[in-house]
């Protein structure tokens, strides 16, 4: 096999919570991730003389070692003294720097397809090792469908998958710096918390209706600091239709979540003529 081409999906967070700060700096943090059908696609072809190269058709990606899927191939490359090269190709979908970790979707998207390449017959647990190296939404990445994610993301307990669900994207024209939501949050002082128990057992109930309602992320509250439209975006979303509505990850992307693909499209077309992108996608 000379190339492994693979479509890498986005996620969504269900619950986003932030137990404490750690000592190393990292957050706790206790979130439901769902993947989404919205997705990369990443292709990775054998060189024969070591080195990695990385093209994708997003202008604005970096394409050398700030990368998240070069420094994926890279890791994989010196651990197992691989003798080869890569070559990476991406085609983006994923909007960047949006809550939707499609950074980390092409990170994972590697570290399966140089386990896959190479023949290192590498397990799971292995390959989410190597993702946590990379970031904190790889592990999930590597696994996708729904699960509970701990520790700084990577301790992942799956859950029954939700598949089928309506979900519309709206992503602002703008970027929103991860790092800096962090370092803005105080953890102290957080207002809403999710009932992540609660939300697992009625993700367990397939029960679309309480989950909409349990829809619940602490980053909000700095996000929309920083962007108070979001909040005008949420709203609008569940005036228009969606059951329940929730800013991913650490934003900008807001999202609704529909009984089906058809309401999310209906809701969409209702929609006001922000300058963002509208997205509509489904669990998976
Ligand atoms: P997360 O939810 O994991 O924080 P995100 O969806 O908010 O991720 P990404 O799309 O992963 O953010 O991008 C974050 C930053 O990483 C961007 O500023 C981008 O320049 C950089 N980056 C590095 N590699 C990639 C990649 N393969 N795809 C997209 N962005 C990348």
């Amino acid at each position: 096999m000379h190339y492994f081409e693979i479509e890498t999906k986005a996620k969504i967070n269900l619950t986003l919570d932030v137990l404490y700060k750690r000592q190393d700096g990292y957050h706790e943090v206790e979130m439901i991730m769902q993947s989404i059908s919205l997705c990369d696609r990443v292709k990775i072809k054998l060189l024969p003389q070591r080195e990695i190269r990385v093209f994708c058709d997003m202008a604005g990606v970096p394409l050398n070692e700030e990368n998240t899927a070069y420094k994926a191939a890279k890791l994989l490359m010196e651990t197992y003294k691989l003798d080869a090269g890569i070559e990476i190709e991406i085609t983006k979908n994923i909007p960047v720097a949006a809550g939707l970790a499609g950074g980390s979707a092409d990170a994972a998207a590697v570290i399966i397809g140089i386990n896959e390449l190479f023949d290192l017959k590498k397990s799971t647990q292995q390959l989410i090792e190597f993702g946590k190296i990379i970031g904190a939404d790889v592990p999930f990445s590597i696994i996708g469908g729904t699960a509970l994610a701990k520790g700084i993301g990577e301790k992942l307990e799956k859950l029954p998958k939700l598949e089928n669900i309506g979900v519309l994207l709206i992503k602002p024209p703008y970027f929103v710096s991860t790092k800096k939501v962090y370092s803005r949050l105080n953890v102290g002082t957080i207002k809403k918390r999710p009932d992540t128990a609660n939300m697992i057992e009625r993700i367990k109930n397939n029960d679309i209706y309480g989950i909409a309602e349990g829809l619940c992320n602490v980053l909000e509250e700095v996000t929309f600091k920083m962007h108070p439209e979001l909040e005008g975006i949420k709203r609008e979303l569940k005036e228009k239709g969606a059951l329940g509505s929730l800013m991913s990850g650490s934003g900008p992307t807001i999202y609704g979540i529909f009984e089906n693909r058809r309401d999310a499209e209906k809701t969409a077309e209702k929609l006001s003529k922000f300058k963002s992108m509208i997205i509509i996608t489904e669990m998976q």
